[in-house]
């Protein structure tokens, strides 16, 4: 059972913390000083309700701290100060790789918390039992998690075509038609199961075998494409590439010679490309982008607002279409930050003349809010999760049937 911890300077916050809470843990201690806190042993399984202002030592170092001691308690963060401090100490916990289950700003609701570490608390359970499951059942412990892949894997990953493709839906939010799909690579391995591109993006840039691996990714698109045209879908594909595949000069022409071969026009391609890949060589980007534009083949800019592209690059290169970030996406129905950020990119991206795509869309109170406010196109797992080829037709036929976005 887990003991929680209130580590907030002020005394009848605590008072009522511990009221609220005593009932659910095996203890609960207050920690008025947050110094005194950190020479504290906190437990893996531990709940911390952690209060961001306190004099001395305040709520960031607590959480400096307890990311350097690789701690794995949950956290709980309260604040009296507006959203904008707890959603900017929520980025902080997450890049230091805390495990942050909440947050609250003062005054707290009884009901809201009471919830919540009700949640937590049954969370810890089902994932004790779940680790004594993996542990005790399987005789082959799986070691995809500890699978670290290097160069030579990738490449003979692509000699084997272990790498798939998933399609995501991308919806006309006037229409409610099929605008798209955007193919998100996977790798399918004997051994390890499916593997997502955060375990080897990353790798295949740093080893340079990204060239190999786009081309790969869409010379499969190109087929796929063609398949559903013969089946009488016609279905535009974006596909995502890195900052490396835009040094090569003649990529426009290569991509061109390839749709041509299989009779594809070059709008039903899009390529997405993110604000950080533009921050190398802007003008060799410029060319290459430019001429692919001029080739026919759509582009966008992916992960808007998150890297460092300024509004004089946006207006350069001729994009056709802007993806906000998931991040802005995925709050803006809490907080007021996120919520204006959305609304200035679908106002920029149509100034700009751009389709505006929200992607990140877990539930109907965002959709709804996003169709409010004009944007053009809405990908998520509100609408559909990422899924191989051969699931798109019948998905797109049953959502027709029974459709009530
Ligand atoms: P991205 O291009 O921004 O793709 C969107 C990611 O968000 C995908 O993750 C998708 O599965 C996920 N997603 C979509 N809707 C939701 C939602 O409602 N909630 C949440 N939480 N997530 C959602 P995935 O497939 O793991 O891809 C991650 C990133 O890896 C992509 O981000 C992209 O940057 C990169 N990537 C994927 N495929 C390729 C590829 O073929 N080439 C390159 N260069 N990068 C790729
Ligand atoms: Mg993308
Ligand atoms: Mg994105």
């Amino acid at each position: 059972m887990s003991h929680l911890y209130i580590v907030d300077d002020d005394t009848l916050t605590c008072e009522l913390l511990s009221i609220i809470a005593e009932p659910l843990f095996k203890s609960v201690t207050v920690f008025n000083d947050a110094g005194d806190f950190i020479e504290h042993k906190v437990d893996d399984d531990d709940v911390v309700l952690l209060d961001l202002m306190m004099p001395g030592v305040d709520g960031i170092e607590v959480l400096r701290n307890l990311a350097e001691k690789n701690s794995t308690a949950r956290i709980i963060l309260i604040s009296g100060y507006d959203q904008s401090v707890l959603h900017s100490a929520e980025r902080l916990a997450f890049d230091y790789g805390l495990k942050l289950e909440g947050q609250f700003t003062k005054p707290i609701s009884i009901d809201e918390l009471t919830e919540l570490l009700a949640t937590v608390l049954s969370k810890i359970c089902s994932e004790n039992i779940k680790s004594i499951n993996t542990t005790t059942s399987s005789s082959k412990p799986t070691t995809t998690v500890n699978f670290q892949p290097n160069k030579e894997d990738l490449l003979t990953a692509i000699k084997n075509n272990e790498f798939v493709l998933h399609y995501q839906p991308q919806i006309n939010m006037k229409s409610s038609a099929l605008s798209g799909v955007e193919a998100l690579v996977r790798w399918q391995h004997p051994e390890h199961g499916l593997i997502f591109p955060d375990k080897f993006i990353q790798l295949s840039e740093d080893t340079g075998v990204i060239g190999v691996l786009t081309e790969e990714i869409t010379n499969i698109v190109i087929i796929q494409i063609e398949h559903w045209r013969r089946q009488g879908s016609d279905i535009k594909v974006s596909v995502n590439i890195s900052a490396q595949n835009i040094t090569t000069l003649n990529l426009p022409e290569q991509l061109n010679e390839l749709m041509n071969r299989h009779k594809i026009p070059p709008s039903m391609l899009v390529l997405e490309v993110t604000e950080s890949a533009l921050m190398g060589n802007l003008t060799l980007s410029l060319d290459i982008l430019t001429r692919l534009r001029l080739k026919g083949v759509h582009l966008s800019i992916d992960d808007f607002g998150t890297g460092f592209s300024s509004l004089s690059q946006l207006h350069k290169i001729p994009f056709t279409e802007l993806k906000i970030d998931q991040s802005f996406v995925a709050d803006m129905d809490k907080n007021n930050d996120s919520f204006a950020i959305v609304e200035t990119c679908i106002m920029l991206g149509h100034k700009l003349h751009m389709e505006v795509v929200a992607e990140g869309i877990e539930d109907k109170a965002i959709y709804d809010l996003l169709v409010g406010m004009g944007c053009d196109v809405a990908q998520g797992y509100y609408i559909a999760k990422p899924m191989p080829a051969n699931k798109l037709i019948d998905w797109n036929n049953n959502r027709q049937s029974n459709f009530n976005m």
